[in-house]
């Protein structure tokens, strides 16, 4: 059973596998289907974003299809760098850049403005493009003054785990992949994601029917 992963960001595409690998699903994403066109995201949610992404990766591949949108919300700064977490320094991607501009913001500013949490959001849609369930997840953390550790990817440098004293990009993949939003937000998805491994090996063949029905959208 194939799952397509709507991204070209391989530290995602690992850590999803990474938290999925135990459910027997094979893994594809965007690098294998380089023709795909790019998916604008111009949802103003994480939700949008992330059903934009489910919808037109399995439209365009035929297979079914997790979206996910993730980003670092800090309160103080009106919920910035929020859905637009990738380009907030102008540049799609450019996480020094990112990560340079978050400090600049919040250099003047008392401590109790760095608390801040990461959000992930997963759509699992069908081969025809039909979203069955959204599920969210979040990482509560603090905002350091400068960046720690080598791990991870983004603003895990800048963003603390208190209860660890550790950046994420300091804590461990395995230390990660048990607190984090996307870990969260994939294990709520979980259920649905066994049972259409399940309903396809039952039939033997790749299908859009088994996993929750409209009713189970959240
Ligand atoms: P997306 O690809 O549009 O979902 O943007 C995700 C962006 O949010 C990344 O480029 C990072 O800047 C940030 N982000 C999301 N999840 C993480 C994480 O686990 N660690 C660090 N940064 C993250």
């Amino acid at each position: 059973m194939l799952l397509v992963l709507a991204t070209r960001n391989r530290k995602k595409r690992e850590e999803i596998v990474a938290i999925l690998s135990d459910l027997g699903l094979l893994f594809g994403d965007l690098s294998d289907w380089p023709n795909l066109p790019e998916v604008e995201e111009t949802g103003t949610t994480f939700e949008e974003n992330a059903r934009l992404k489910a919808i037109a990766v399995a439209r365009g591949t035929g297979h079914w299809a997790l979206g996910e949108d993730s980003g670092l919300v800090v309160p103080a700064l009106g919920g910035a760098p929020g859905v637009y977490s990738a380009r907030y320094a102008g540049r799609q991607g450019d996480d020094e850049a990112n990560n340079a501009k978050l400090l600049a913001e919040l250099a003047k500013r008392p401590d109790a403005d760095r608390s801040a949490y990461y959000v992930c959001t997963a759509a699992l849609a069908d081969p025809t493009g039909h979203v069955h369930v959204v599920t969210e997840g979040r990482c509560h953390g603090r905002i350091l003054d400068a960046p720690r550790g080598s791990g991870g990817f983004g603003y895990d440098p800048l963003f603390l785990i208190p209860e660890y004293h550790r950046t994420f990009a300091e804590l461990s993949p395995r230390v990660k992949h048990a607190l984090s939003h996307r870990a969260r937000a994939l294990e709520r998805l979980r259920p649905w994601l066994r049972r259409l491994v399940q309903s396809n090996s039952r039939m033997g063949v790749p299908s859009d029917s088994g996993v929750g029905r409209p009713s189970a959208e959240t």
